[in-house]
């Protein structure tokens, strides 16, 4: 705030495919699709008009109870078509919400088998799962959490990048107690961090013979980011319990999120006799469906999974040199059109997005001195080269 209130804000006054604008009229490469969310590129009128159309007939109304809209149904529909888990139940409400909701969920849905004593929901260092008070409980960034206390009781943290440290916690505390583990198929805010080879399969393997739900966070991961295929879940085949998502379900043109649950876990609240009070004021937004189906047409149409996949190819292969630099620790790319270039001092990375918009681009830093990348899938191949050229001069 106190930078803000020296330097100024940087206000982007118009998008258009992966280029940004600030309020002077420079133009610049969109490095991060704004917050990892603009999958099909700024500037597309033909979600505006889906959101205009919808905002004339019925913004929204109320998704409790029996109430719901068209657009709603629709894209719970849409979603349960492509899910990685078949027969899954969609709740939509926001990122944060949808990791809020999946961790109360995880531990109403053992109550209601008669298992109340599993409440432990475990997390991974290095994590992120949004802001609220749950997900900040979750988070494995120790300063996203700093001077609030402690949040949520019965939660804990395992390392990373060795599946064996979640095995060990089942082994000291027991499989009874563990309600949930929560994953991040590419850790993503935390710095972009890719699954160690075999990773995944390894901790779904672990949840399941211990009958603990595994949680997928895709709020990053989903809607084609992970490259070639709508979620990770699917990619890796994880079969998840629950997936959480947001961002790229409306390439961040309205706010939406959504929550993936499985059959095993919604059937006791579907049987009848249970009633899960839980809910958001703007969950199943008209509006924001209206948003995510054009979103999800144009993904469609464009075949812009496969674009990601050419994206994840390109950004491997363009960010390599760079990790040749001294300034540079290392690259970190090559699964899902993410990346990252980790600076060697994690002080200099604020300054460094200064001067990377010197360089016409627009970035970020994440985790400890990270560069995210993470372009929408119209970047071309061509503009790659030129992020990786923008990003190499910076440096210089
Ligand atoms: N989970 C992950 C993995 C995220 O990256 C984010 C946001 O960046 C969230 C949850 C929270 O989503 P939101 O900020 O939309 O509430």
């Amino acid at each position: 705030m106190g930078a803000i209130e020296r330097d100024g804000a940087f206000v982007v006054t118009r998008g258009e495919g992966a280029y940004i604008w600030d309020d002077a009229g420079t133009r610049y490469l969109d490095a991060t699709a704004g917050l990892w969310f603009t999958n099909v590129g700024h500037g597309r009128t033909e979600i505006g008009d889906a959101i205009a159309a919808q905002v004339a007939e019925l913004a929204h109304y109320s998704n409790f109870g029996d109430l719901t809209s068209e657009p709603a149904v629709e894209l719970a529909e849409r979603l349960a078509a492509i899910a990685p888990v078949p027969g899954s139940k969609i709740f939509t409400s926001g990122g944060s919400d949808s990791v809020d909701s999946a961790a109360k969920l995880a531990r109403r849905y053992w109550q209601e088998v008669g298992k109340p004593g599993k409440r432990l929901l475990v997390s991974r260092e290095k994590a992120y799962h949004g802001m609220h008070v749950g997900g900040t409980s979750l988070a494995g960034i120790p300063v996203n959490g700093e001077g609030y206390g402690r949040l949520w009781e019965d939660t804990a943290q395992v390392a990373w990048d060795d599946a064996k440290a979640l095995l060990e916690l089942v082994d000291s505390v027991g499989a009874d107690s563990i309600a949930a583990f929560f994953c991040e198929p590419v850790i993503g805010a935390g710095g972009v961090y890719l699954p160690p080879d075999g990773y995944l399969a390894e901790v779904r393997d672990i949840c399941r013979d211990h009958d603990i739900l595994f949680v997928v966070d895709e709020v990053v991961t989903g809607f084609g980011r992970i490259g070639g295929s709508w979620f990770a879940s699917s990619r890796f085949d994880l079969s998840p319990d629950m997936i959480t998502t947001a961002k790229g379900l409306t390439s961040g043109y309205l706010p939406m999120g959504a929550l993936f649950v499985a059959p095993r876990v919604a059937e006791p609240f579907f049987a009848g006799g249970v009633w899960w009070r839980h809910g958001y004021t703007y969950g199943g937004h008209a509006a924001a469906a209206a948003a995510a189906l054009a979103n999800l047409d144009i993904i469609e149409r464009e075949d812009l999974l496969a674009e990601a996949a050419r994206i994840e190819r390109t950004l491997h292969e363009k960010l390599a040199p760079l990790a040749e630099h001294p300034r540079v620790a290392e690259v970190r790319s090559g699964v899902g059109a993410v990346a990252a270039v980790q600076l060697a001092d994690p002080a200099e990375a604020l300054g460094f997005v200064t001067t990377l918009r010197r360089h016409g681009i627009s970035g970020r830093a994440a985790g400890q001195g990270a560069m995210q990348i993470s372009p929408s899938f119209v970047m071309t191949d061509g503009q790659i080269a030129d992020l990786a050229d923008g990003i190499a001069a910076a440096l210089g």
